[in-house]
């Protein structure tokens, strides 16, 4: 069987900067509807890493935050290496926009009480305990610091 090739696998992770949305790919359904996925590199690979209590909270919240800006907003799952998430959206790609939602996201994170924080009961998520609002809010203020690129070799801030 040929092995498929994975994009995300054959990215020089020491050529990117962060913070930075980058397109991943655009595939089609059979029916030839437009499905996105996006890398979402909030820190440098091999640099930084975000903490999992943290990165855990941050994943709750782009979950409410990103959909409230991005149409056809399917989902923003953390990679395991932490320094960043997937995002899956319907649509033709739109990196500006998608990294302009990811701004909006953030900047939201910053203002949230633990109260808003969606789905941190034990009964709503596998590691309840596993949260930090203190450092979700932290690493959030860094990205926002920094800035979000909407490309990721060049810096071209959104
Ligand atoms: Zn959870």
């Amino acid at each position: 069987m040929e092995e498929k090739i994975i994009e995300s696998f054959t990215l020089d992770h020491d050529k990117v900067l962060a913070p930075y949305v980058r397109v991943i790919e655009t595939q089609y359904s059979k029916h030839g509807d437009p499905l996105t996925n996006y890398d979402v590199r909030l820190v440098a690979p091999n640099v930084q890493e975000i903490p999992t209590a943290a990165m855990h909270t941050l994943e709750h919240l782009l979950a409410k935050y990103l959909r409230e800006k991005l149409d056809g907003y399917i989902d923003c799952s953390p990679y395991g290496c932490r320094t960043g998430f997937h995002l899956l959206c319907w649509g033709e790609a739109d990196p500006h926009q998608a990294a302009s939602a990811l701004k909006y996201a953030l900047q939201q994170v910053l203002k949230t009480t633990w109260e808003e924080v969606p789905g941190i009961k034990r009964q709503e998520c596998g590691n309840y305990k596993d949260h930090s609002l203190t450092g979700a809010k932290a690493w959030a203020a860094e990205i926002l610091d920094k800035g979000i690129s909407e490309d990721a070799f060049e810096r071209i801030l959104v």
